[in-house]
């Protein structure tokens, strides 16, 4: 049975202009070329060719992905990117049910799980999104609602399909918020998005990658990824500068 591998993996979400893509390159390129781990990155869909360009001067080691896909495959969606258009593109991977997401668009369970079925079909690697609110989680259902997001974001899945995805807990009261889970909360989540898979018969259940986020920063990142079951790391705001992507990284 394989470790869990570990990923730092920024989600520039609706940021950064065209100078500011080529300046994040220009200077994260000497420093992570020295880099072993994996560091993905995800810019708005339309900055992914470029991004796919300049980040041909990292020697391979930085990913290009995006942060959502349609659900369905080619038609009258007016709006909509699909999983196979990122694929042929050449997307790596693509994010997935993004607290965002959920909140601002609407996004249910099932229709990430449909996005899921869509970007592996795709042969994209998909990182699923899950994660309380702060009324969730003082009203004592942190635990139901990310089991609840887990099942039912992954269900249907093949054993195949297992190779290709890692989940990222990302409390919602901690995103953007500076207010960081401390290692203690947030390993206490992964132990219990572990359990669920193993309880649930996942096939990847001691394998799949599980990634934190909320408020990652370089000066706290170490905390975390030393809690055995957090895998990684799903960064926003931190991940906008190269020097702070490569402090995470780091
Ligand atoms: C995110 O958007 O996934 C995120 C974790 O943002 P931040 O690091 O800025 O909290």
């Amino acid at each position: 049975m394989s470790q869990p591998k570990t990923y730092i993996v920024g989600n520039w979400k609706m940021n950064q202009s065209i100078a500011e893509t080529e300046s994040f390159f220009k200077n994260l390129s000497p420093e992570i070329k020295h880099y072993s781990g994996e560091t993905w990155i995800a810019p708005q869909f339309i900055h992914i060719p470029l991004a796919l360009e300049l980040a041909k001067s990292t020697d391979g080691k930085v990913k290009i992905g995006g942060q959502n896909c349609a659900a369905t495959d080619f038609g009258a969606f007016t709006g909509e990117v699909a999983a196979q258009s990122l694929k042929e593109i050449g997307a790596h991977f693509v994010i997935l049910g993004h607290s965002e997401r959920r909140a601002i668009f609407g996004e249910n369970d099932q229709t990430i799980n449909h996005k899921m079925k869509k970007s592996l079909e795709k042969n994209l690697f998909a990182i699923l999104c899950v994660g309380e609110s702060l009324a969730e989680r003082e009203g004592n259902k942190t635990f139901d609602v990310v089991k609840k997001q887990v099942i039912e974001g992954l269900s249907g899945l093949a054993a195949s399909d297992y190779k290709n995805i890692a989940i990222a807990y990302e409390p919602v009261w901690a995103i953007g918020t500076g207010k960081v889970a401390t290692p203690e909360q947030a390993q206490e989540v992964h132990a219990f998005i572990r359990k669920t898979l193993t309880e649930t018969s996942c096939p990847a259940a001691q394998e799949l990658s599980i990634l934190y986020g909320g408020s990652v920063k370089p000066d706290n990142v170490e905390g975390l990824l030393k809690c055995p079951d957090i895998n990684g790391a799903l960064v926003g705001g931190a991940s906008l500068k190269a020097d702070s992507f490569y402090g995470l990284c780091r």
